[in-house]
């Protein structure tokens, strides 16, 4: 039942339920008010009987008394009037006349008790109201002694005067009257039904209007347009609901498109809402994924992690977790949780056997027979999800499973692993990074210093860094001067030490993020991590005095003093590449050279010949 039907029926009963009551009331009040009326005019008909008895008697002419009678009769509209006598009035004066006998029960009670009595009958057809009171023996009244006549004592019951009144009319205009009230009141339901609907149903339909945009936004859709033909307060509200479903389907617009670009390959959702909040989660716990891997030890660490994302949040049952070289195309079985995988055993030799590793795309077997030739399983599923991580290495997830709802589950799933591994492939970058730096055939033996070898084979991955983290670097060059006078005057020993001092000097003035590296014999570049330009001057000019401060015993007591000179360029502001920036560092400490050495030189662009650009 809707709500209006019910209101409306709610209201019909109450109107029906007041009708009801009052007709009721004024029914019981309109008998009473009848009967009440009848009897008070018995009343005085007795009365006027009474008197006019007693006038009769005392004036001789009780012959008479039948035709008074009569006249009271009619002139009251009484049906009809008669009296009886007493006892003792028979015992004095006789039976009186042949319409004075006693009629019935009534009478005889009345005589006998001497209390009137009313009674009313009432069929179908008629309602009479009957009344019998008794004439007593009273004190003069007026003048009027009934015991001056009669053999009785005061008090006693002289006879009785019996009335019949007609009510029927009473009851047929009660009748009348509650028709009348019945029909008024029918009326006024029916009107204030009619004002109900008109009123109420535009609020009805406001209410329905409202619950079908919040059921609508309880499902993440706040398209829905409010209406209503109602003013005032309703109108204010249907307003202001709109506008503020128009914030929130904006705002949870940009919400999902500020977190697509977070985690693009999502399907689209029709509840914003739901998908928001699925977003949000993932990307909590990727950023809790990422910060954790970023204090990793090592590679391994990480990888570690990785395997237990694929365990415990995506509870992949069985998978294996390949690193490739991409330079080899050589394979390692990272983890597995099976014994054997289900690849092909040459494929760790040549991983473009792998058709995930090889097309660089997932390959999930389900969609088409025998799809990599590499796997040698029957009757188990795979998906394998290739991932890079740069130029030299990537990784591969290979989850297999002989159930097809655990492959769907896997394929739902791919995404949002790639999002993982998406989290650490910066992470893993560096750590393979670190690993190189601590490769031997990268460092200089006499110094401990990197090589040339190393800006060589690793400057590139760290230039891909610091173009991602927006890294800046000041690069330094610096060369002893007249070294070549220290070999021919001290020995080359003594030039060794000179070398191994200067390196020692450039350890102790950079930070863990900087980089020293031995460029040639005597001859080294700085690499400083996001130092502002002061702070890369205010290095250089410790490194400069620190060495020029340096004393070197060459025996004969004598004691050996050097200094160097620097030059100094910033990447990116000076070059768009780190070797650039190395050209001008040695293009200004050239320039250093050349003005009388033993001092710092920061590069300028008027410093180029032409024909040195790149
Ligand atoms: P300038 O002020 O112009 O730099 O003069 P310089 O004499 O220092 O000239 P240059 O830089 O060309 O001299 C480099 C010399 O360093 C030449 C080479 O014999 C010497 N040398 C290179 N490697 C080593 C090394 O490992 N040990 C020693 N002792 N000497 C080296
Ligand atoms: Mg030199
Ligand atoms: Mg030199």
């Amino acid at each position: 039942m809707t709500t209006k039907s019910r209101l409306l029926l709610i209201v019909t009963l109450m109107l029906l339920g007041l009708t009801a009551a009052t007709i009721v009331n004024i029914s019981l009040n309109f008998r009473e008010y009848s009967i009440n009326s009848a009897v008070e005019k018995s009343q005085m008909a007795a009365n006027i009987v009474k008197d006019g008895l007693t006038a009769h008697m005392v004036n001789g002419i009780m012959d008479k008394r039948q035709y008074f009678l009569d006249k009271i009769a009619t002139s009251n509209n009484i049906k009809s009037l008669w009296i009886a006598r007493g006892d003792k009035v028979i015992a004095q004066y006789g039976e009186g006349l042949y319409t004075e006998t006693i009629r019935d029960a009534i009478d005889r009670e009345v005589l006998k008790t001497g209390e009137s009595v009313q009674k009313i009958t009432e069929n179908a057809k008629s309602s009479t109201l009957r009344v019998t009171i008794p004439y007593k023996a009273s004190t003069p009244i007026d003048n009027t002694n009934c015991i001056s006549c009669h053999n009785v004592n005061r008090g006693d019951t002289l006879g009785i005067i019996s009335m019949e009144f007609d009510i029927s009319e009473m009851r047929s205009s009660g009748m009348i009257t509650i028709l009348k009230i019945l029909g008024i009141n029918l009326l006024f339901i029916v009107v204030v039904l009619v004002l109900i609907n008109y009123y109420v149903t535009p609020y009805l339909n406001l209410f329905s209007n409202l619950q079908n945009g919040i059921k609508k936004a309880y499902s993440g859709d706040f398209t829905h347009k409010f209406s209503t033909k109602v003013g005032g307060d309703a109108k204010n509200v249907v307003e202001q609901m709109n506008s503020l479903f128009h914030k929130m389907q904006e705002t949870f617009g940009d919400i999902k498109h500020n977190l697509a670009t977070f985690i693009p390959q999502r399907n689209a959702s029709s509840d914003p809402l739901h998908e928001a909040k699925t977003i949000i989660s993932e990307l909590s716990d990727i950023y809790k994924f990422k910060k954790t891997i970023e204090l990793d030890a090592s590679k391994d660490e990480v990888y570690s992690r990785i395997i237990d994302i694929l365990k415990l949040k995506y509870h992949v049952g069985h998978f294996a977790f390949y690193e490739v070289n991409n330079i080899t195309s050589e394979r390692k079985l990272i983890y597995s949780t099976e014994e054997d995988t289900i690849c092909f055993e040459k494929t760790n030799k040549n991983a473009l056997e792998c058709r995930a590793h090889r097309t660089n795309s997932v390959t999930i077997s389900t969609e088409f027979p025998n799809l990599c030739r590499a796997c040698v399983a029957i009757n188990i599923d795979y998906v394998c999800i290739p991932f890079n991580i740069n130029h030299d290495v990537s990784l591969t997830v290979s989850m297999t499973s002989e159930n097809r709802d655990e492959v769907e589950l896997m394929k739902k799933n791919i995404s949002s692993i790639r999002h993982y591994l998406e989290a650490a492939k910066p992470v893993i970058e560096s750590q393979i990074l670190m690993e190189r730096l601590k490769d031997t055939s990268l460092r200089d033996g006499m110094t401990g210093l990197y090589n040339r070898r190393f800006l060589e084979e690793i400057i590139d991955k760290i230039m891909s860094q610091a173009d991602r983290k927006k890294d800046t670097y000041s690069v330094m060059m610096l060369d002893v001067d007249f070294f070549k006078m220290v070999n021919d005057t001290y020995g080359h020993d003594i030039g060794d030490k000179v070398i191994v001092a200067l390196s020692k000097v450039l350890k102790d003035n950079i930070r863990e993020s900087d980089l020293a590296i031995r460029y040639g014999g005597e001859e080294f570049v700085l690499m400083l991590c996001n130092a502002t330009e002061e702070g890369a001057m205010a290095v250089a000019t410790k490194i400069h005095s620190a060495f020029g401060a340096l004393s070197f015993d060459v025996g004969n007591s004598e004691a050996l003093k050097k200094t160097i000179s620097i030059g100094m360029a910033k990447f990116p502001t000076d070059g768009d590449t780190i070797w650039k920036c190395i050209k001008y560092a040695d293009t200004a400490l050239y320039v250093a050279k050349d003005t009388g050495r033993n001092k710092i030189v920061e590069f300028k662009a008027d410093m180029f010949k032409s024909g040195d650009e790149f």
